[in-house]
């Protein structure tokens, strides 16, 4: 392995301050928050960075915060504190549920909300030295390859599956995403956030060199407003979403007033299922309702030839998750 030069940030200017010179001397700069994708990326080389800011001694960042019109959650919040905040939990529960389907309670202790948000993709080939779209090549392997895990919506050039647990929750409640970077602070709405393969196959996201993801800001939600995070799994634990389904409904006893439904492990960026978050609104919720609700968010998939089987497995999941929040 290639020797790395490690720099302890002890504020965030300081770990952007690190950044900019190290890239202004001509290194290749990663921040590291948990590490844990980081390191295993270093190891296969899929990242070639080499200077790691590590931002583990920064303080800022690290609170969850109520104003009254919106929660504020600092990237350098762990998964675990997340998955056991009160706030999160009673509020925003398909958050907490997410944060703590993530991986295994050590990744949970050690992982942060902004590295769960920014964990590279797991695609078989790129994470095995094939010279894909991700890599700066020219191709993509899994599309005629192996592909039981690919995108089934919103694919190519890049196939690969957003792997966040945590993105498609935080987009299902409208977060919007704080970034700081040399240049100063920006918000950016989710759509601005992340970005899809055909825009830019090789980033999933639109930070840029040097800028790091601080937190999130998310609106208050009503008091009849409830929320989970449903996730199928290949087995029962450590690993990411087969299909993952946030669902965010406003209901008025079991009447929907207003829905939110975003995938996870189906597409290059937290999916929202906008047909099946209008087919909601107004309707009572019940078996009927919530089985059509899955099977319209299934019509536009366009699956490759080994991942058909996400079709009904997102179907069952979205049914599910939708009937889970009924009243009563
Ligand atoms: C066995 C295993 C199982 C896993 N299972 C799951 C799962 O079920 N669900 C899931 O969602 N994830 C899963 N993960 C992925 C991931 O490790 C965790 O989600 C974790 O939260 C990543 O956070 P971290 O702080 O350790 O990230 P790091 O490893 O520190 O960073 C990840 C990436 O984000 C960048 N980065 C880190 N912090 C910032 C920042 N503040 N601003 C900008 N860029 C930043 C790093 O440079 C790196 O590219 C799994 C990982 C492993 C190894
Ligand atoms: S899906 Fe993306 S990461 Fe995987 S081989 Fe194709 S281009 Fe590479």
């Amino acid at each position: 392995m290639k020797s790395l030069i490690n720099i302890n940030a002890r504020s965030i200017p300081d770990a952007i301050q690190a950044a900019q010179q190290a890239i202004a001397d001509g290194n290749q700069v990663a921040f590291s928050g948990g590490g844990t994708d980081l390191l295993q990326q270093l190891k296969d080389g899929t990242d070639l960075a080499n200077v790691i800011i590590s931002l583990r001694n920064v303080e800022d960042t690290r609170t969850i915060v109520s104003s009254g019109a919106d929660i504020s959650v600092g990237g350098l919040i762990t998964l675990n504190e997340l998955a056991e905040n009160p706030l999160i939990i009673s509020g925003l529960t398909a958050v907490a549920q997410a944060a703590a389907s993530v991986g295994t309670p050590q990744i949970r202790n050690v992982g942060t909300l902004a590295g769960n948000i920014t964990q590279r993709p797991w695609c078989w080939y790129y994470r095995n030295g094939f010279n894909c779209f991700k890599a700066g090549g020219d191709q993509c392997f899994s599309v005629n390859g192996e592909n039981g895990q690919h995108a089934i919506f919103g694919g190519g050039p890049s196939y690969i599956v957003h792997p966040s647990d945590v993105a498609p929750a935080l987009v299902a409640f409208n977060a919007v995403f704080t970034v700081s970077g040399p240049n100063g602070n920006r918000e950016l709405t989710s759509e601005d956030f992340f970005v899809l393969p055909i825009t830019n196959p090789e980033r999933e996201n639109s930070l840029e060199e040097g800028e790091l993801l601080t937190g999130v800001r998310i609106p208050a939600v009503s008091a009849n407003t409830v929320s989970t995070y449903y996730k199928v799994m290949d087995r029962q634990a450590w690993t990411h979403a087969e299909v993952g389904v946030a669902t965010v409904i406003q209901r008025n006893g079991n009447q929907v007033q207003n829905a939110s439904i975003v995938l996870a492990g189906v597409a290059p960026i937290p999916w929202r299922v906008q047909a099946v978050e209008d087919f909601l609104v107004g309707k009572q919720i019940g078996e009927a309702v919530a089985r059509e609700a899955g099977q319209l968010a299934v019509e536009d998939a366009q699956p490759l030839a080994n991942n058909a089987h996400k079709l009904p497995m997102t179907a069952a999941a979205i049914e599910r998750a939708v009937l889970s929040l009924a009243a009563g």
